[in-house]
């Protein structure tokens, strides 16, 4: 053993953690206490064996639950051939899913990245390069939405708007404008000769599961072809079969110019996409963008192995008829417990429960059920199933989260 190598051995910061998360791992998280050993459908399972019913899905990822044996196959297949080369050369991979997302959704073109944040990025970039070389350079500002995430990064947290992302940070990335959620007329009034875009969860997720009128994305789109402006939707949360449409704008009979995809679009696999027309994709040259991992070979495979069972005949059916099933159960839970339950809202398997007890007691509460959930702003907790979760599932789950609502008192 090396001299330095011992001595960091008996360095007190060594070893001073025993029990509980440990210190090195940098605390930008509130975590639960909670380690998994494996996960099986809507299951996880700690190193002790206990079984947790997780209606969180790694917040909207496992669109197919844990272990999903053909998730399994497509990544270990791929594993024992080819893991990276870069974007020097073509992917095979890449090819294909991107002309499988072409052929299923209204693009032309798919760049391929990472994480969600990254594809919010890639749409941001997008959407001002379009105008540039559209001859417009003074079009770079983006309509953005109060209760809006679209991630960490700089730019993200300015498009957010969020002043508790935002603190702390220096002055946020400029060019973003926000308006209410859902109000046409500040839309409207909001855009100005430097507006090159606006950019709309359809389903705002971290916001408080708020689900956009359809009307008002109806009108987003007309705002949009009216000024010369793009419409950039973040589907990172509600996209991939999760509202019972393979993305959930559909559902207004709309389409938009730019689409950040992620999460379930990998079904556990880091992986992100931007989804464009030929037109808004036309700033993005070579040389204009890129990522070193973005459409590897091994995100490759998962993503077209994901597509392949969300694009099965009668997939998103399925999931129409579960959502159905749990937004019953759901409300029969609020019927029982209307001191704690104010409203359950959502679109499809993205669903929202606003509360009147305090949301952090009633995750800690569910965790003694063993079962998971995820909070959101506006004091709601978010029941996102696997898109193939049982129906025994849903009553499981929500007669543990009655019995978790039962658990918090509540406040007089
Ligand atoms: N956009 C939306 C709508 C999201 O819900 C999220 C994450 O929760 C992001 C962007 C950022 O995604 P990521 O955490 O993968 O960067």
């Amino acid at each position: 053993m090396s001299a330095s190598l011992a001595a960091s051995e008996t360095t007190p910061k060594a070893a001073a953690h025993t029990t509980g998360p440990s210190p090195a791992v940098m605390a930008t998280y509130a975590r639960q206490d909670l380690v998994f050993e494996r996960g099986e459908g809507a299951w996880l399972v700690t190193p002790e064996g206990e079984r947790y019913l997780d209606f969180a899905s790694g917040i909207a990822v496992n669109v197919l639950g844990h272990a999903h044996p053909s998730l399994i196959a497509a990544l270990t297949e791929q594993a024992h051939k080819l893991w990276h080369t870069s974007n020097l050369y073509r992917v095979a991979g890449q090819e294909r899913l991107a002309e499988r997302l072409v052929a299923a959704t209204f693009a032309d073109r798919v760049f391929f990245c990472n994480s969600g944040a990254e594809a919010c990025e890639a749409a941001i970039k997008a959407a001002r390069r379009y105008q540039y070389v559209s001859g417009h350079p003074e079009r770079w500002r983006i309509i953005t939405f109060e209760g809006a995430f679209h991630g960490r990064t700089l730019a993200t947290i300015a498009a957010g708007g969020n002043s508790r992302y935002l603190e702390g940070f220096g002055p946020p990335v400029e060019g973003f404008d926000q308006v209410p959620f859902g109000d046409i007329a500040a839309t409207e009034a909001a855009i100005g000769p430097e507006t090159a875009a606006i950019f709309i969860e359809p389903v705002q997720g971290e916001g408080g599961v708020n689900v956009a009128p359809k009307e008002f994305l109806r009108d987003l789109r007309a705002l949009c072809d009216k000024h010369g402006l793009l419409l950039m939707l973040d589907e990172v949360q509600c996209g991939m079969g999760r509202t019972g449409k393979l993305f959930a704008h559909e559902w207004a009979g709309i389409t938009p110019d730019l689409m950040a995809v992620a999460k379930g679009i990998g079904g556990g696999f880091p992986l992100g996409a931007l989804l464009a027309t030929e037109e808004a994709a036309k700033g993005l040259v070579a040389g204009t963008h890129g990522s070193t991992f973005g459409g590897n070979p091994l995100a490759m495979a998962v993503g077209n192995a994901v597509l392949d069972a969300v694009l099965e005949p009668g997939f998103l059916d399925q999931v129409r008829q579960r959502t159905l099933r749990l937004k019953q159960a759901l409300a029969a839970v609020k019927d029982q417990l209307p001191d704690h339950v104010e409203e359950v809202r959502g679109e499809g398997l993205l669903t929202g429960l606003k509360l009147k007890v305090p949301v952090p007691e009633v995750v800690k509460a569910a965790i003694g059920e063993k079962l998971l959930v995820a909070g959101a702003s506006g004091n709601v907790v978010r029941m996102l199933p696997p898109l193939n979760i049982t129906d025994e599932e849903i009553v499981d789950a929500t007669e543990r989260l009655a019995r978790a609502l039962e658990r918090v008192p509540v406040p007089t």
